[in-house]
């Protein structure tokens, strides 16, 4: 059987790797997978079930059980968490205030790297997420780190929670990001990095366009020698 492609993409919130992923993987027919969304999900389970994640017990128990699925509806992908589509709750303020300490679990982890790969089987994905390169594909067939400026990518994101009507101050907005950065760049299980084999891009001074292009025929340049 002819193996499937994996383009893994790592990278800060809002440098971009999300639009990028989600505009490539249209373009070539590639499976989106969305690690984020899924760290979001069972953030937005604990919330939801006021577990105490500190307790080791309490956090393996919700984590047994987890079901997390990706539907294409309508040209677009939402995230069901159980059979609840969670797709719109789990991109909320308070879900995103808590998820970096949550992702920061050894056993949360563990259980979506394992959901990913197997998610991943058989299907040409394109993955993005703080891991990806490094622990979940590490011989992923393309590997890219996105990178973009503190400021720039907070103003993508208060953009963002502007359009979708969220009351939040712009030195929230990066308030949160560098919370967010530190947590994920420095913690003990699967820190953000970025490994010595991954193409490295700056999109601080790129439109959308530019970067869906540089990166889609990156993979078409690199999926032909293959
Ligand atoms: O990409 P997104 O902003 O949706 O990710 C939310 C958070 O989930 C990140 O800030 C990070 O803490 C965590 N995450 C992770 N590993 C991944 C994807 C996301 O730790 N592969």
């Amino acid at each position: 059987m002819k193996k499937n492609f994996i383009v893994a993409i790592d990278g800060y919130a809002g440098s971009g790797k999300s639009t990028i992923a989600k505009e490539v993987a249209k373009r070539l027919n590639f499976f989106y997978l969305d690690t984020g969304a899924m760290y979001r999900a069972i953030t937005y389970k604990i919330i939801k079930e006021r577990i105490n994640y500190q307790n080791e017990e309490e956090l393996k128990r919700l984590l047994k059980n987890i079901k997390i699925n990706f539907k294409e509806e309508k040209g677009k992908i939402r995230v069901y968490l159980d059979s609840e589509d969670v797709t719109e709750k789990i991109r909320e303020p308070e879900v995103e205030k808590l998820v970096s300490p949550i992702s920061a679990i050894k056993i949360v982890r563990e259980k979506l790297v394992k959901l990913q790969r197997n998610i991943a089987r058989q299907k040409n994905i394109i993955a993005e997420g703080r891991d990806i390169t490094s622990v979940v594909f590490p011989k992923a067939d393309v590997k890219i780190f996105v990178d973009c400026q503190l400021k720039e990518r907070a103003k993508r994101r208060f953009k963002e929670a502007k359009e979708k009507g969220y009351k939040i101050k712009f030195r929230e907005v990066l308030k949160n990001l560098i919370i967010r950065d530190k947590i994920d760049q420095g913690r003990k299980y699967s820190p953000l990095r970025k490994t010595a084999d991954s193409i490295y891009l700056d999109t601080t001074n790129l439109t959308i366009e530019e970067e869906v292009d540089l990166v889609k025929s990156l993979i078409e340049y690199l999926k032909g020698k293959r």
